[in-house]
């Protein structure tokens, strides 16, 4: 007897599932109507739950989500039984299940009674920047994973970060020169993760957790590697004043806000939400401000020409697809543009590449 009959809980939703359960080699196949496959639980990963005594009910170690399968007919679980020989009867699962209600229920409670009091874009704004390095990344991973599925059209079948090819590395090594030169002058608290991606749009992206794209068409339309470098001194402004967390903690809302205080927010809802926020809305005109304020002096600091991100601006301000309002495509663009100029410096500036590196840049999306 090599298969059965379950019910399986996905432990996101209420729904209960008729199943057909497998057993594999290493572990149980769990498929929906159809054969679609629902779930794989390798035997050594399996505990039993407290159940009544003509059902035995399964938990997964490890698993985040209360995810279970309940089988009734008797020598089928008998069949799981003996396969399953690490089952833990301990009920460790149990109470690391139960610590996972109880702290769900205590981080619902905070967060209702804060966004109460403060409001979710207040609440934001005030959480982001205590949001640790290490969450802020994994937030921004989970992001990075869905924006990547939505701008990653996969078109002539390349790779959707520029760079990787030999021919392209060259362009990859003028990049990460500049972008060092950034990162330096910067000190932010925690590494940045920065590349080039094949779209066409004159853009540029900043994603929690200290990610950057530029978009290979921003590269296309710059006259100047400085040009280009001032646009990522705008989103390391970004990048330093937690705006992609706080947009992702107003788009994700609540259901974020327990995803942040649990440490998991992978698989969740709020994610997909929160991405397509990110994509599709714009910063607020404070925001930006601070951006270009941040992003001018870090050029300075960093002995570049902070009048390059002024031009850069010039050239692609209200430029940018519809829909795809990331970050520069502002009405106020000529204000920005003098705001920028004025903290400019007069004195002499070094350029960030010779003309062979950008030569280079302007082919990281060749191969
Ligand atoms: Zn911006």
């Amino acid at each position: 007897m090599t298969s059965g009959a379950g019910i399986y809980f996905d432990g996101i939703t209420s729904a209960r599932h008729d199943v057909a359960v497998v057993l594999g080699a290493t572990g149980l196949h769990i498929a929906g109507p159809g054969g679609r496959l629902l779930a794989q639980w390798p035997y050594n990963e399996i505990e039993s739950l407290t159940a009544p005594d003509n059902v035995l009910r399964l938990g997964r170690r490890n698993n985040a989500v209360l995810e279970r399968l309940e089988i009734i007919d008797h020598a089928f679980a008998a069949e799981i039984d003996a396969r399953a020989a690490h089952i833990d009867r301990t009920g460790t699962l149990q109470r690391r299940q139960r610590a996972s209600v109880i702290g769900w229920s205590v981080a619902a409670t905070v967060s209702l009674l804060l966004t109460a009091y403060f409001g979710v874009p207040a609440l934001a704004e005030k959480l982001a920047p205590l949001v640790p390095a290490a969450i802020d990344r994994k937030l921004g991973d989970a992001v990075d994973m869905q924006v990547r599925g939505i701008l990653d059209i996969g078109k002539s079948g390349a790779a959707f970060e520029c760079g990787t090819a030999d021919a392209e590395k060259p362009g990859r090594a003028a990049f990460d020169k500049m972008v060092r030169r950034l990162e330096q002058a910067a000190g932010l608290p925690a590494p940045l993760r920065s590349f080039v991606v094949r779209r066409t749009e004159a853009n540029a992206l900043a994603l929690p957790g200290g990610q950057v794209y530029v978009f290979r068409g921003l590269i296309e339309k710059a006259d100047t590697a400085d040009e280009v470098a001032g646009v990522i001194a705008h989103e390391i402004g970004h990048v330093a004043h937690r705006d992609g967390t706080k947009a992702v903690l107003q788009a994700g809302g609540l259901s974020f806000l327990f995803g942040m205080l649990l440490g998991d927010f992978v698989g969740g809802g709020a994610v997909v939400i929160a991405a397509k926020t990110v994509l599709q809305s714009s910063y607020s005109r404070e925001a930006e401000s601070a951006a270009d304020a941040y992003g001018a002096e870090l050029m300075r600091k960093a002995g570049g020409n902070a009048r390059a991100l002024a031009s850069m601006l010039g050239k692609i301000g209200g430029a940018t697809e519809p829909g795809m309002k990331i970050l520069l495509d502002h009405p106020e663009t000529k204000a920005r543009i003098a705001a920028i100029n004025k903290v400019a410096s007069a004195r002499t500036t070094t350029p960030f590449l010779d003309a062979g590196e950008w030569a280079a840049l302007k082919r990281i999306c060749a191969g």
